[in-house]
């Protein structure tokens, strides 16, 4: 089974991810996570994409195009999540394009849905445990608020990571992801055609609802 998932920076891509990588036992293949990897090894491709990395960029596609088909190629047999990837509509047409030609198929695309204003609060709301960073904690968000200034599930102190309160370096994630003609939400739409044409199905999600219900529907929808 393969699987893209698209969403904004603060709509839940990542906890709705881990979902179905452990119900399918899916290569959870992330973009960012790959570059961080090379990052903090320091090897060509890392030193490639780190000044644009740092700077909210996106890595140019020359660059990140043949490392994310290449993981794809060398991925389990129970196939792939793919996040963070594609990000633009050329990234969305060279996937497919390789897809075709390798004789591989994509089973779900997933969009999951949110207004800009709500996932920028949820970002700004995100506060992080010092006893276990996986404590979920959101100011914003009434399934997981946190208990006045401590954390929901242990009592300990929390904080906010410095750059989920940057305003700006939100604004440019959210300037690529909301783009319509040639980002983000532009690939998300590429496969949105060609699930009309009856290649797979096109899962359209509200991630506004409960963190529960989104997981309940993922897992009724997805067979
Ligand atoms: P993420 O963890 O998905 O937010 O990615 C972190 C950073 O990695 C992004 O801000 C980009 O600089 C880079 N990156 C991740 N995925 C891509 C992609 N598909 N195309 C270009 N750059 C990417």
């Amino acid at each position: 089974m393969n699987i893209l998932i698209f969403g904004p920076n603060g709509s839940g891509k990542g906890t709705q991810g881990d979902l179905l990588k452990e119900k399918f036992g899916l290569d959870h293949i992330e973009s960012g996570a790959i570059f961080r990897k090379n990052i903090s090894g320091n090897t060509e491709l890392g030193k490639k994409a780190k000044k644009y990395i740092e700077s909210g960029e996106l890595v140019p596609d020359n660059v990140t195009i043949p490392m994310v088909l290449d993981v794809l190629k060398h991925a389990s047999k129970n196939g792939w999540l793919l996040d963070g990837f594609p990000r633009n509509i050329e990234q969305a047409k060279q996937l497919w394009e390789d897809l075709l030609t390798d004789g591989e198929k994509i089973n779900y695309v997933i969009e999951l849905q949110l207004t800009r204003d709500i996932a920028k609060d949820r970002i700004m709301g995100r506060r992080l445990c010092v006893n276990n960073p996986n404590h979920p904690n959101n100011i914003f968000i009434d399934a997981i608020k946190p208990k006045g200034d401590f954390c929901r599930v242990c009592d300990g102190a929390l904080s906010a990571r410095a750059d989920d309160l940057d305003e700006d370096a939100i604004d440019k994630r959210h300037n690529i992801y909301y783009d319509e003609e040639t980002g983000t939400l532009a690939a998300a739409y590429f496969f949105k055609n060609l699930a009309e044409e009856g290649n797979f199905r096109y899962i359209s999600l509200n991630a506004d609802a409960d963190i529960h219900q989104i997981k309940e529907t993922l897992l009724k929808d997805i067979v």
